[in-house]
């Protein structure tokens, strides 16, 4: 049995990343200090004897023994990585510093959550690893984009300088079930205007692009990273390459949800990247992955999932 440390276990990703370990016969901690988090996604897990919670600040050094580390510690939305833009860099630095500490001191593997945001708003579509980023570095968006660049830095450095057995994963944008309510990433925010038939918000005009991933899909690619051989380090992109405009999204939650929501135009907020799609091919090649799961049937799993929410608030 492995003992796993899973730093942002409460949130989105962590939670379902703490439901697939357990099931697949692991010891959990799940460090997370609810900043975006909530116990809610994790309550059944309590209790479990093979499940630990630890409320802590992964900017402030903790000593714990274990075999692999999944560092998923940092806002992913927007809206919460700009709330406190100095804490959310000192998360993804201090707190890789600290996560990398124990890997160094454990020999545990860690594996990094990093972003299709290092690429920043990209010359280059689809994004290859390969492809270094067009970022802003002095932007609204650059505590998380710089941040988790550093972080990616921090990693192999941490390899080459302290053979400390590291991975990194570029997360494209991942949607499904416990997204936060007030996450105010395009998926929920849509979901849950959809079906209370208030206004969809679209900022710009909806001609910018993303690439959907469900979580199902996501969590199977960052357990297949780590349990991959120990000379492929990444960076790996995980995410799904089909390409939708925000304007295709709207238009499909509001089918899905045979909601009479409007869309109200908003203005874009500044260096809103333009369009992104990953291209998967090194995943597909070094880990045999590929998603699963098209976009309307996670769409359909995720409204379910807010009905339920909504009904029960
Ligand atoms: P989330 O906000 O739901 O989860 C982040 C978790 O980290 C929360 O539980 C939060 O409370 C916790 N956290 C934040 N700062 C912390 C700190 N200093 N110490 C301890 N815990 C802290 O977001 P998510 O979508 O689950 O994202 C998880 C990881 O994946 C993040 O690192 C994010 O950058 C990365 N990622 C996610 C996406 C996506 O589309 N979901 C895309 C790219 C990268
Ligand atoms: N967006 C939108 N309406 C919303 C929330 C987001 O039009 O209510 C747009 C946002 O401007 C961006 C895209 O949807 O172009 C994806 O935004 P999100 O915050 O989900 O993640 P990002 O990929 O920008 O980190």
């Amino acid at each position: 049995m492995k003992r796993i440390l899973i730093t942002g276990g409460a949130g989105f990703l962590g939670s379902h990343l703490c439901d697939r370990l357990l099931q697949e016969g692991n010891d959990i901690i799940c460090l997370d200090n609810f900043f975006t988090g909530d116990k809610r996604n994790i309550a059944h897990l309590m209790g479990l004897p093979h499940f630990e919670l630890i409320r802590h600040d992964i900017i402030n050094p903790i000593y714990l023994e274990v075999d692999e580390i999944y560092n998923l510690a940092c806002p992913a939305s927007p809206v919460h990585y700009q709330f406190n833009p100095i804490k959310t860099i000192k998360t993804n630095v201090m707190g890789v510093i600290n996560v990398l500490g124990i890997a160094k001191r454990t020999k545990a593997k860690v594996l990094q959550a990093s972003t299709s945001e290092v690429y920043g708003d990209p010359e280059v579509h689809p994004q290859k690893e390969s492809y270094w980023g067009k970022v802003n570095p002095i932007g609204i968006r650059s505590c998380y984009d710089e941040g988790k660049r550093a972080a990616e830095c921090l990693m192999m450095d941490y390899r080459r300088q302290n053979s400390v057995n590291t991975k990194i994963v570029r997360i494209f944008n991942t949607y499904g079930p416990r997204m936060a309510i007030n996450d105010g990433r395009v998926v929920s925010n849509f979901i849950i205007q959809a079906l209370q038939n208030k206004k969809i918000t679209i900022y710009g005009d909806g001609s910018h692009t993303r690439s959907f991933c469900y979580v199902d899909d996501m969590i199977t690619g960052l357990v297949s990273m780590m349990n991959s051989a120990d000379d492929f380090y990444g960076p790996v992109n995980i995410g799904n390459p089909g390409e939708f405009t925000i304007m295709q999204l709207a238009q499909l939650i509001i089918k899905l949800t045979k909601s009479n929501s409007e869309i109200d135009f908003q203005p874009l907020p500044a260096d809103d990247p333009v369009q992104r799609k990953p291209d998967i091919t090194l995943a597909g090649e070094q880990l045999g992955w590929t998603p699963q799961i098209e976009l309307e049937k996670g769409l359909l799993n995720t409204i379910e999932y807010f009905r339920d929410v909504l009904k029960a608030s």
